[in-house]
C-alpha cells in the first residue's frame, strides 16, 4: 500500500499509464431501507483466459479473516454488448468467468446492516461502506487504478466523505487496489468541522471531523476544538505530521445507539463508530478511540510492520509486531488524553493499573511472549469461530500486553537513560516511518540500541520482554513517578471465580482460569456450582460472603454438577492477587521533588507554548 502511492507525480504517472485500464465501479442505493446496495464493476482489457472475481476475506486494520462474500448475491457477468456470460462460483466468495470478450461488467447486490469499521451498512440515513465489505475485485489486476461513482441523487442532503481522491461528479479515484481497500466511505447528511495544521516543512494540511450523529453544528464544532487539542499532543510526540495524501485527514465519525461500534485506522482517515445517543454529553468518553486511531496515522499506517505489507485480501497477514503497532498505540491513546488535560493523573494511574494487573496476573502471559500474542491476532480479532477456545488461558490481547510493555519501556528509558518513549517513537519515525520502510522486530531492537547508545541494553530488553516471557519490575519503575504498586486486597481469600452466570438460579462457571483455586480444584467451564463450605450458591453475593469468611490457605468442600452428575471436590483459597497503583501521597508517603519532576515530565502536556 505504501510504495505505490504518495507523490502527485506517481499519481499522474499511474493515471496516464492505466487510463485505459481503470476498473470503474458505480454504486446505487434503491433499496437502502432494506439494507441493500447495487454495485456494478466494469473491467476493460480483460486478459485472455478465465477471469476470476472475488470478495475480500480481510480488511485493513483488522487482523483476522472475515467472510465478506456471504452478503453478496445475484452476481452476474456481461460482455461489452450486454450479453450475459456464464460464470462458475468456485468458492463462496470467488466467481470465475471462463469465456468473455475484451471488457466484462459484473453486477451484484450487497447487503449490509452492521455499522462499524469493518462491515457495511445501508439505510435511509446513510451508506456506510468499508470497501472490502462492499466491493468485489478481479484477481491479477491489483495495480490498476479504480474509479468509483456513487449514485445517491434521490437521497436528501447526502454527501460523500472519504480519503479517496475526488474527481468531481461524485466520482472518486484510487491509484490501486491496496489504496482503494483502505478507503472507507461514508455518504450521509453529516456535519463537519475542520481545521488547518502547519507541518514542519511549512506545508498546510486540513484535518476534518465528519460526524453522522444527531448533534447540532455547535456540538460538532466544539468537539473539533477538543480534537485539535488532542492532535497537538500527538504532534508533540512525533515532532511532525505525516504527509497526508491530497493534504487531508478525516475522522469519519458515526454515532448512534444501534451501531455495532469500533474504530479502524486508515492511511489518511479513520472510521470511528460509537454507540452513545449523541456526541453531546459524551465528549470525553468518546475521545479514547479518537486518540488511539489518530496515533495510528503514524504508528502502523506509515511506521509499518513488514509482515503487513502488502495487505493480503484472501487471508489475514500473520504479524509479529502488533504489540508495538497496536499495544504502543493503546498506551499513547490513553496517555495523550492525560497530557491534553482530558483525563486526570488518577485516570492515568487507573489505566496503568489495568495494564499491570493484566500483565502480572493473566495466565495468558505466563508462557507466551508479546510476539506470540501478536501472532494469535489472526484468531482473536473477531475471527470466525463459534466453538470455544482456550483464549483466556493462552492469550492476553496484544493491545494490553503491548501497552504494558510500552509503559515499562517508557519508565525504563526515563529512569536509566534520561530519554523517553517519545524519543524512541521519533527515532523509529525517522528511520522507518517517514521514509516508509517497513520494519521488522530486529529493526526495532536496533533503533533502541542506537537511541540509548547501548545495544546490549536493547538486546537484553528484547530478549527478556519481547521474544521472552519475563515481566518488568513495575513496582520499582512506577515508584520513580511517585506511584506505589501494591496488593489491593492483602490477606483476603480468593477463589478465582470473578463472576458466575446465573440461569434459572443455577450458578454456572463462565470460565476456569489457569492457576486459580477453582482451576486447581478441577472445576471447569459449564460446571454448575451447588455449595461452597456447605453454603448454597444462589447468587454472586452468597459466593462473596463465603469467600470473605475465609483466609488464604483454608480448604473447603465444594459440591457441583458436571454434565448433570453430582460431584464434590476440595478448594484451597489463595490470597487475592489483585494489584493497585496508588499515588504515594495517598499511601501516607511523601512525593519527593524528583518524583514530582519525573511524573510531570511524563504526564503533563508536552506542547511547547510559543
Ligand atoms: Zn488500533
Amino acid at each position: 500500500m505504501k510504495k505505490i502511492l504518495g507523490t502527485a507525480a506517481a499519481m499522474l504517472l499511474s493515471l496516464g499509464a492505466f487510463a485505459q485500464n481503470e476498473i470503474s465501479y458505480t454504486v446505487s442505493f434503491p433499496n437502502a431501507i432494506h439494507h441493500e446496495a447495487e454495485v456494478s464493476m466494469l473491467i476493460p482489457n480483460v486478459p485472455a483466459g478465465t477471469l476470476t472475481v472475488r470478495m475480500s476475506r480481510s480488511s485493513p486494520g483488522r487482523y483476522a479473516t472475515h467472510e465478506f462474500g456471504k452478503n453478496v448475491y445475484s452476481l452476474k457477468a456481461f460482455d461489452g454488448s450486454g450479453k450475459e456470460l456464464a460464470l462458475n462460483q468456485s468458492a463462496g466468495d470467488v466467481y470465475e468467468i471462463p469465456n468473455h470478450g475484451k471488457s466484462v461488467k459484473i453486477t451484484y447486490t450487497i447487503f449490509g446492516n452492521w455499522i462499524d469499521g469493518t462491515y457495511a451498512g445501508f439505510d435511509e440515513t446513510h451508506a456506510h461502506m468499508n470497501i472490502p465489505a462492499t466491493f468485489a475485485f478481479p484477481i491479477g489486476m491489483d495495480n490498476r487504478a479504480r474509479l468509483v461513482k456513487f449514485n445517491y441523487s434521490e437521497k436528501q442532503n447526502w454527501k460523500v466523505a472519504t480519503q479517496l481522491k475526488p474527481m468531481g461528479n461524485d466520482t472518486y479515484y484510487a491509484a490501486n487496489l491496496q489504496y482503494f481497500m483502505d478507503s472507507p466511505t461514508e455518504i450521509a447528511n453529516y456535519k463537519t468541522a475542520s481545521w488547518q495544521v502547519k507541518n514542519t516543512d511549512g506545508k498546510m494540511q486540513t484535518i476534518h471531523l465528519v460526524s453522522h450523529s444527531n448533534d447540532d453544528q455547535k456540538t460538532v464544532d466544539n468537539y473539533a476544538v477538543m480534537l485539535k487539542k488532542m492532535v497537538g499532543e500527538h504532534l508533540a510526540v512525533w515532532g511532525e505530521f505525516p504527509n497526508y495524501d491530497y493534504g487531508n485527514y478525516y475522522f469519519l465519525h458515526d454515532v448512534y445507539p444501534d451501531n455495532a461500534g469500533d474504530g479502524m485506522e486508515h492511511r489518511n482517515s479513520t472510521i470511528i463508530v460509537q454507540r452513545t445517543p449523541k456526541i453531546d454529553g459524551y465528549e470525553s468518553n468518546l475521545l479514547g478511540t479518537f486518540s488511539h486511531e489518530y496515533f495510528h496515522s503514524w504508528n502502523v499506517e506509515r511506521l509499518r510492520p513488514k509482515t503487513l505489507e502488502p495487505f493480503n485480501f484472501t487471508h489475514s497477514n500473520m504479524s509479529n509486531e502488533l504489540w508495538l503497532a497496536e499495544g504502543f498505540t493503546q498506551y499513547y491513546g490513553a496517555l495523550l488524553l492525560t497530557r491534553a488535560g482530558f483525563k486526570t493523573v488518577e485516570n492515568a494511574a487507573q489505566t496503568f493499573n489495568g495494564l499491570v494487573n493484566a500483565v502480572l496476573n493473566s495466565p495468558g502471559v505466563k508462557n507466551y511472549s508479546p510476539i506470540q500474542a501478536s501472532r494469535y491476532a489472526v484468531f482473536a480479532d473477531a475471527g470466525v469461530a463459534i466453538d470455544q477456545t482456550n483464549k483466556g488461558n493462552i492469550f492476553l490481547s496484544y493491545y494490553t500486553y503491548g501497552a504494558a510493555t510500552a509503559l515499562a519501556l517508557d519508565l525504563r528509558l526515563r529512569a536509566d537513560f534520561k530519554l523517553t518513549l517519545d524519543d524512541y517513537m521519533r527515532a523509529l519515525w525517522k528511520a522507518y516511518g517517514k521514509p516508509e520502510i517497513a520494519y521488522t522486530v530486529p529493526d526495532l531492537e536496533k533503533t533502541l540500541g542506537v537511541l540509548t547508545k547501548n545495544p546490549s541494553f536493547a538486546a537484553d530488553f528484547f530478549k527478556r520482554y519481547i521474544y521472552g516471557i519475563e515481566k518488568s519490575d513495575y513496582a520499582k519503575l512506577l515508584l520513580n513517578a511517585g506511584f506505589v504498586l501494591r496488593k489491593a486486597n492483602p490477606g483476603k481469600a480468593y477463589t478465582g471465580l470473578m463472576r458466575l452466570s446465573f440461569e434459572n438460579g443455577k450458578a454456572t462457571l463462565p470460565q476456569s482460569t489457569g492457576g486459580t483455586p477453582v482451576y486447581q480444584a478441577g472445576l471447569d467451564v459449564g460446571d454448575v456450582l451447588l455449595t461452597v463450605d456447605g453454603v448454597e450458591i444462589k447468587d454472586q453475593a452468597s459466593l462473596t460472603k463465603v469467600t470473605e469468611a475465609h483466609k488464604p490457605g483454608d480448604v473447603v468442600d465444594v459440591t457441583y454438577t458436571y454434565r448433570g452428575e453430582a460431584k464434590s471436590t476440595k478448594l484451597t483459597f489463595a490470597e487475592n492477587p489483585a494489584l493497585e497503583i496508588v499515588s504515594i501521597e495517598k499511601t501516607g508517603g511523601s512525593l519527593t521533588k524528583d518524583m514530582q519532576t519525573f511524573r510531570d515530565s511524563w504526564l503533563n502536556t508536552q506542547v511547547k507554548l510559543k
